[in-house]
């Protein structure tokens, strides 16, 4: 769950930091995502420490969350970035990302991205097929670069995860198959403008075990052993993200215990290891805070209707997502089960069903924790609802990182033919 540390309770009241959520929400108005800048800082330092004895570049995936105050921060620590397309590429190094500290992945890059991305000069292209090897070779060749490459390789583990979130396994459409790896690297060697530098894998996310990941590395390894024999040159181990967090309060591998894996699966190859988390490094540091419109009581259940939607956040009904929800202000409060939804036309937008919260009554303010990462990114206008503000907290001081946009500038989006 979201760390007491940085959003701890002081007199049933909780903060972000040093800064009281009601403060904010008097301030910011409420549907808005609130980021603690120091639970970032924390976590990415995790990493750092229990990668120290590796030869380590972390790579924090932007999809997970693209703000540019997200990217500053961790671009200020020293961090690299793992990107699926051309606008997280622009986003990573807008926020002061070197390029070569990027790894671009994603299974349908397009040619104008790929042009983009070896302009630049970004450190690996994460190749998901052999069709898009042939066009990157074409387009390296026509600019004169030489794209350093990795496959994505699919190693047939089960994840132990959400379906929608299990890459690994040999139905999904991520990566090469292991047994046709052989034959895509044989073709690379053969092919101009690719230099072949490492092996890429991400079986997915949320992960709660290291098993998988264990299973993914030890057959990864001695992949690396086969193609160095067959002649390849293979100097980096991209390991892809997905460890998982604690939206429940269970109990899960520590970074450092998954640095032990890593170290125990692929120590002995003596690569240069790149790490894409996402979520463990965003997941915990952002909570949602949304105010109650009403409470509805109805034939069977209470029902906490809230200013937030699924179109704010949409895990719960994308992937059956649990978030711990708490009302912020919990002074002599007994705890009372609601169902907690939002006011979007659809069944799908419910946050939960009979969860115990402290009794609330319109207007009062709840916070969904757990929601720094798949939060904002996910979000969209759905029943023209305007996207909501995102604010960062440092300390005891707080800033606006992105804007409400006013209905104005959401309908003007909209362009009525001159036939109209
Ligand atoms: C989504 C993704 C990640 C990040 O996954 P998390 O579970 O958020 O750590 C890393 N690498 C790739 C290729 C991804 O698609």
């Amino acid at each position: 769950m979201t760390p007491e540390k940085f959003f701890p309770y002081q007199n049933d009241h909780m903060f972000a930091e040093q800064v009281a959520i009601s403060e904010l929400a008097q301030q910011v108005a409420t549907p808005f995502y609130c980021y603690s800048q120091s639970a970032i800082e924390a976590s990415y330092l995790d990493y750092q420490t229990a990668f120290a004895q590796q030869d380590a570049l972390i790579c924090y995936a932007v999809k997970a969350n693209g703000n540019q105050a997200v990217l500053t921060t961790l671009a200020k620590l020293g961090s690299g970035a793992d990107v699926v397309s051309v606008g997280e590429i622009k986003r990573a190094l807008s926020a002061g990302i070197p390029a070569e500290k990027i790894v671009y992945s994603g299974v349908a890059k397009a040619e104008h991205e790929m042009e983009f991305a070896l302009k630049q000069g970004i450190f690996q292209f994460n190749v998901e097929s052999e069709p898009e090897l042939e066009l990157l070779s074409q387009v390296a060749s026509r600019l004169n670069k030489e794209a350093a490459i990795a496959f994505r390789i699919n190693p047939d583990v089960c994840a132990q995860t959400h379906a929608k979130i299990s890459t690994g396994k040999a139905e999904n459409k991520f990566g090469v198959p292991l047994s046709k790896a052989h034959i895509a690297y044989n073709r690379a060697a053969e092919l101009p403008g690719i230099k072949i530098q490492g092996v890429d894998v991400h079986i997915g996310s949320q992960l709660t075990q290291l098993a998988p990941f264990s299973e993914a590395f030890t057959r990864i390894a001695s992949l690396v052993e086969q193609l160095r024999q067959a002649g390849h040159n293979i100097n980096v181990v991209d390991i892809g993200g997905g460890l998982g967090i604690d939206y429940q309060g269970e109990d899960l591998p520590s970074k450092q215990a998954y640095a032990d894996i890593v170290e125990q699966t692929l120590g002995h190859l003596d690569c240069k290891i790149v790490i894409e988390p996402g979520r463990s490094l965003l997941g915990n540091a952002g909570i949602l805070v949304s105010s109650v419109v009403y409470v509805k009581t109805g034939e069977e259940r209470q029902f906490l209707m809230l200013d937030a939607g699924m179109n704010d956040l949409l895990r719960p009904s994308l992937y059956d997502a649990y978030h711990d929800i708490q009302a912020v202000n919990r002074v002599d409060k007994p705890l009372k089960p609601y169902d907690v939804v939002g006011p979007v036309c659809e069944t799908g937008d419910t946050f939960a069903k009979t969860r115990q919260v402290h009794q609330s009554k319109s207007g009062d303010l709840i916070a969904i924790m757990s929601c720094g990462a798949y939060g904002a990114v996910m979000a969209s206008n759905y029943n023209a609802r305007l996207s909501i503000a995102e604010v960062m907290v440092k300390d005891d001081n707080f800033a606006v990182i992105k804007k409400r946009p006013s209905y104005e500038e959401m309908i003007n989006q909209d362009i009525v033919p001159s036939w109209l």
